[in-house]
């Protein structure tokens, strides 16, 4: 334990946190500090709440990139949930694990920065946690409430036959930048010496790998084009687990069948380059690797003149199209050969 830690001990750092915190959304009436949280309900509105878990050796290794990327990650892929159901976040909780061999004071700090940066961006006040020693490495638990207008939430299971499915940004990215991390390369670094180049690999392609990577470690929830998608989109998730698994997910609860045109689907340049120095599928990539945290959503209208207005610099794709059938998402090749898609990540099967 960095005997700085040991010296503050857990309370300590409970104060610490507490300093940090800005009160930034409406309805905190009581945060840090108290048995609970005391928070005022929204009149007209519903709450939503949602929970994701980063784990050392699960989810990061924390050699891979700085603290203050984990704590703004452990924010983000909540909020990304909010976003996919249309809502608004508003506040968190902080679930912390720390083990005795790291990270240190400093760390925990630029960890806590990252986070507070992240709420910030989004409007969130951390109303609340717990703080405890880890056996096993480091654990971010973050526990999200938000809000949103009475009935109005994007469910998984409104998409209809008829819809066409849409995708926001390019696929693979956040695969991409694992493999690289696990290849040994580090955002913003130069290539590493002891790794061997592949030859074909210029500048462009390095750019796109370091920007994989940055994908992978700091995500960008798409929040404003969650909220702007109500009343458009008719079903939505957000990938999380590859389009692969999470089509399945929106086909399976909406009872329709989802089909993926794979000539249409967006592949991230980085994930071509990574599929290329991998010898895999560039589709591959994209459809099964997970964190993309992307919207993949149904619409029976044309979502594209919604989104340029919230959203003007996300990419939004058209990419397949649900139809009646089981509740199976299908891809469909340009040869014409349809497979149904399975796969993406499971935490209690094999590894992307
Ligand atoms: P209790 O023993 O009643 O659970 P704690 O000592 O765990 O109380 O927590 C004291 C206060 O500090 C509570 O308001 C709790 O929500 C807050 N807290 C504890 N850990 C964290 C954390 N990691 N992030 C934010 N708030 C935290
Ligand atoms: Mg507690």
């Amino acid at each position: 334990m960095d005997p700085a830690l040991a010296a503050l001990g857990e309370f300590g750092l409970i104060g610490l946190i507490r300093q940090r915190i800005q009160h930034r959304s409406p309805g905190t009436v009581l945060g840090i500090g108290d048995d609970a949280a005391v928070l005022a309900p929204e009149a007209e509105g519903e709450l939503l709440v949602t929970t994701d878990m980063l784990l050392e050796g699960v989810h990061f290794q924390r050699r891979w990139g700085r603290p203050r990327d984990l704590g703004r990650k452990a924010l983000a892929v909540n909020v990304s949930d909010i976003a996919a159901m249309g809502g608004h976040p508003r506040h968190a909780l902080l679930g912390l694990a720390i083990p005795a061999d790291g990270p240190s004071l400093e760390e925990l700090e630029a960890l806590l920065a990252g986070l507070e940066e992240e709420a910030e961006r989004y409007g969130i006040t951390l109303v609340g946690g717990d703080t405890c020693s880890s056996q096993s490495g480091l654990v971010l638990a973050v526990t999200l409430l938000g809000g949103l207008a009475r009935g109005r939430a994007l469910r998984r299971s409104g998409a209809r036959p008829g819809d066409a499915l849409w995708v926001t940004g390019r696929l693979g990215a956040s695969a991409a930048g694992l493999l690289a991390l696990e290849r040994g390369l580090r955002p913003a670094a130069a290539w590493p010496a002891d790794v061997p180049r592949p030859e074909w690999l210029g500048v462009r392609e390095e750019a796109a790998l370091q920007a994989a990577i940055q994908s992978h470690l700091t995500p960008v929830p798409r929040l404003r084009a969650g909220q702007a998608l109500v009343g458009c989109a008719t079903a939505m998730i957000d990938v999380s687990d590859g389009v692969a698994s999470d089509a399945g997910h929106l086909a399976s609860e909406s009872r329709v069948t989802v089909r993926i045109l794979a000539p249409q689907v967006p592949i991230h340049p980085g994930a071509l380059a990574m599929a290329r120095w991998t010898s895999r599928e560039p589709l591959d990539l994209a459809l099964r690797g997970g964190e993309d945290y992307e919207l993949l959503f149904t619409a029976a209208a044309d979502p594209r003149p919604i989104l340029a207005a919230a959203a003007p610099d996300l990419p939004v794709t058209r990419i397949g199209e649900v139809s009646t059938g089981p509740g199976v998402p299908v891809l469909l090749h340009s040869d014409g050969r349809e497979e149904t898609l399975a796969g993406g990540f499971d935490h209690f099967r094999s590894p992307v």
